[in-house]
């Protein structure tokens, strides 16, 4: 892998792959050993939260021994995500206290990047750049040597964030999805990258996504010569020269080798890239049920639009065992349709609801 720059602002450069520590194992020892697994394979990029469990320690425990200086460390927090203490408000001290916490956890003494985690919406946004809020509160914490640079992660619509950008100077990374089946933030990648902040992609992968079997899509990889559903997602995320780097969520160790041996492999030309767009295209949800609620409410309490969602992912994206997975979780099972039709009166996409929901459940729910 070569190192590029991380957006012009921060002055820093990073490899395409980064670690995302979302997923570590549960043991202490196991984490230690992955971590410098990755950073010794060229994963310096990393990705935390002060509320991804244990995983600051784990990463401060990894950290030891000469790693610290072989990395770019990144944590976050917001109050609108989870309280750490009631008294968390989003205030700028309040920020301050979650830092100087993260700084001990991590056991460093100094935090390379603090995002502002998950900006939703615009409420989340004035609340993190008001006078005395979040944002104040980071730049104290830089003002004091406690954190090098500020970013954002954030899903909030790509139109905002486009309107916020040009304004936020301090801004010098962006955390954002992207993938395969979530084109909407390209844009805005686009111009982060223009504007020179460092742009970084999480769930490359949609969540795993793109690592079960899909006769679909292995149909498109096959058209570009990727070798696997999960090459085709991770190239084509990397082809992206907006992109500076994604994050891998490493649980094992395979998941840093299989990312890495994805991103050496060449980039997707503009052919092959447009090849993979018309075939997205094509699978586009517009076609099927939107998830647009109108159907809802439904007297036997059942959450249609995520049944519907199963029949989508199996029935137009090929991911059968997903849905047959995913169909445990479903409180309300497809067989509690009484058939009153009150749902198709009003779907705007004019689907057949009821023997949609009953094919469902014939096809999904296996017993095992
Ligand atoms: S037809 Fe079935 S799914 Fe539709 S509203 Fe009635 S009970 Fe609910
Ligand atoms: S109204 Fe139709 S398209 Fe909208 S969520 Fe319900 S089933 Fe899906």
């Amino acid at each position: 892998m070569n190192k590029v720059a991380f957006g012009n602002r921060s002055g820093l450069s990073v490899f395409p792959v980064s670690i995302g520590a979302m997923r570590l194992p549960e043991d202490m020892i196991e984490s230690v050993e992955l971590i410098r697994y990755a950073i010794d394979s060229g994963l310096i990029y990393i990705d935390i939260s002060r509320c991804y469990g244990e995983a600051e320690l784990k990463v401060g425990r990894a950290l030891r021994d000469g790693y610290r200086k072989k990395v770019i460390l990144s944590t976050k927090s917001s109050p609108w995500v989870r309280k750490i203490q009631p008294s968390d408000d989003g205030s700028a001290d309040s920020i301050l206290r979650r830092i100087e916490e993260s700084l001990l956890r991590l056991d460093v003494d100094c935090l390379d990047f603090y995002q502002i985690w998950s900006i939703f919406n615009e409420d989340n946004w004035n609340l993190a750049t008001s006078k005395g809020g979040m944002l104040e509160g980071i730049k104290k914490a830089r003002d004091r040597g406690l954190v090098r640079h500020i970013g954002i992660t954030t899903h909030e619509r790509p139109e905002d964030i486009m309107r916020h950008l040009p304004e936020c100077d301090w801004m010098e990374s962006i955390l954002l999805s992207y993938n395969l089946m979530q084109r909407s933030y390209e844009p805005v990648i686009t111009m982060a990258h223009e504007l020179g902040i460092g742009t970084i992609v999480m769930n490359p992968c949609g969540g795993g996504k793109f690592a079960g079997h899909s006769p679909v899509f292995m149909k498109i990889a096959s058209a570009v010569g990727a070798g696997s559903v999960a090459d085709l997602a991770i190239r084509y995320v990397n082809s992206n020269p907006n992109v500076d780097t994604l994050l891998c969520g490493i649980a094992k160790k395979s998941d840093v080798a299989d990312t890495i041996a994805s991103v050496e492999r060449s980039k997707f030309t503009r052919e092959q890239i447009d090849v993979i767009n018309q075939a997205l295209d094509e699978l586009s949800r517009e076609k099927f049920c939107t998830g647009c609620k109108y159907c809802l409410p439904c007297p036997a309490d059942i959450d249609i639009p995520a049944i519907l969602n199963l029949v989508y992912e199996d029935r137009i994206l090929g991911f059968r065992a997903t849905a047959v997975d995913n169909y445990k979780n479903i409180k309300v099972k497809a067989d509690a349709c009484i058939k009153c039709g009150q749902c198709e009166a009003k779907c705007t996409q004019k689907i057949s609801i009821i023997d949609e929901l009953a094919a469902a459940h014939k096809a999904y729910n296996v017993k095992e």
